[in-house]
């Protein structure tokens, strides 16, 4: 299954639908009816289904069906040829997470057979790497449709350790537009690339301070649990400027905000478009044609560590694990907690530090994992 869905290059920019129509073929060969949520553009599609009766207290299986671009990586064979080599397997989603998705779905006979009493609902999304824009409506469609679950496990690459808390992320692109003049004459002319270092700057004040105050808080901060345990600001991509003496029209950069799963996305939004409103004021006394716009490419709750999740408890059941895990990266567990009131926790097999990379691989040991995972679930909810 897995090496299937790996031949199916599903890069975010590109249509998922070729895996979603063998997905949704495979289930009809099992008599397992899906459901498909389209995207505006028709291109791409979430897919849902359920296994077993029709009754409240399932689990959802939740993964997305898009992969990371290979642009400029040095792979050592065909990224969508599965091949295994010492004891893994290579190839693009792999890991990153068409690993978890392959268990699902290959187990779909077991759990056909097995005598389910509540439902195992597989819920897969498009576009998860490219700002999460899939998975809002495949929740809104999941609680329409289907009796509500008691747990949603994501099954991003956590090594099938139980992460119960996750950052949020808020991605911008900021274009700041300047007044072109020979910099002789730099007082009648706005420099987009200095606005912009003026905005930049504001980045780092504000993770200096969000550090020193976890600092000063040590283990009573409340990113304590997470590395590092304060929100982090990071500007990771900058252009512009034509000449080295003319001031620059334009100037765009991009912004990383990976913030504590207490604080929201448009609350650090508020306070970055003042910043940037000050800036312009400043910039329109010399030249009314100038400004700022943002362009928000992902505003991603975080998740919230639970009281009594059910998500947790199970997981740690099926697992054995009961560490208290934290990660820094984003998932869409915080949308299901968020949007749909679900709990929820992230458990899947492969380590996250293969995802993205090139010769992205997950070892046998971690699928099998996986699978063990899987069909103690599949008992579980036989009970
Ligand atoms: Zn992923």
């Amino acid at each position: 299954m897995l090496e299937r869905l790996v031949a199916f290059p599903t890069v975010s920019r590109e249509s998922n639908l070729e895996l979603i129509d063998f997905v949704r073929a495979y289930l009809a060969g099992h008599g397992v009816e899906s459901r498909l949520v389209h995207d505006e553009t028709g291109t791409k599609a979430n897919l849902y289904a359920q296994i077993g009766p029709d009754v409240p207290g399932g689990v959802v299986l939740s993964g997305h069906t898009d992969v990371v671009p290979i642009d400029g990586q040095n792979w050592t064979s065909d990224p969508f040829r599965m091949v295994e080599r010492d004891g893994r397997l290579y190839g693009r989603g792999t890991c990153d997470m068409k690993g978890f998705d392959a268990l699902a779905l290959a187990l779909v006979p077991e759990m056909l057979k097995a005598g389910l009493k509540r439902p195992i609902q597989i819920a897969l999304s498009y576009d998860e790497e490219v700002g999460h824009r899939g998975v809002p409506s495949l929740i809104a469609a999941l609680a329409e449709t289907l009796p509500p679950a008691s747990a949603v496990i994501v099954g991003e690459p956590t090594s099938m350790q139980v992460v119960t808390q996750h950052k949020g992320g808020l991605s911008l692109t900021t274009r700041v537009r300047g007044h072109e003049v020979h910099s002789s004459l730099v007082h009648t002319g706005v420099s987009a690339v200095m606005n912009a270092a003026r905005l930049i700057e504001w980045h780092a004040e504000r993770m200096a301070e969000n550090r020193a105050e976890a600092q000063a808080l040590g283990e009573d901060a409340p990113g304590a649990p997470f590395t590092p345990p304060y929100t982090t600001l990071h500007n990771g991509m900058i252009a512009g400027g034509t000449a080295a003496n003319i001031t620059a029209k334009d100037c765009w950069f991009t912004s990383d905000i990976r913030f504590l799963p207490g604080e929201s996305g448009d609350h650090w939004l508020a306070r970055y478009r003042a910043i940037c409103a000050r800036v312009e004021v400043a910039m329109q006394a010399v030249h009314p044609a100038t400004g700022i716009s943002l362009d928000i490419r992902l505003n991603a709750a975080g998740c919230r560590e639970e009281t009594d999740g059910e998500a947790e408890r199970l997981a740690r059941l099926l697992t054995g694990d009961n560490g208290a895990h934290a990660v820094s990266y984003g998932t869409e567990a915080g949308h299901f907690q968020n949007q749909g009131g679900y709990s929820v926790c992230v458990c899947g097999p492969g380590s996250i530090d293969q995802a993205h990379q090139a010769d992205e691989y997950i070892s046998l040991a971690q699928l099998a994992a996986g699978e063990a995972f899987m069909r103690r679930l599949i008992d579980h909810l036989c009970n």
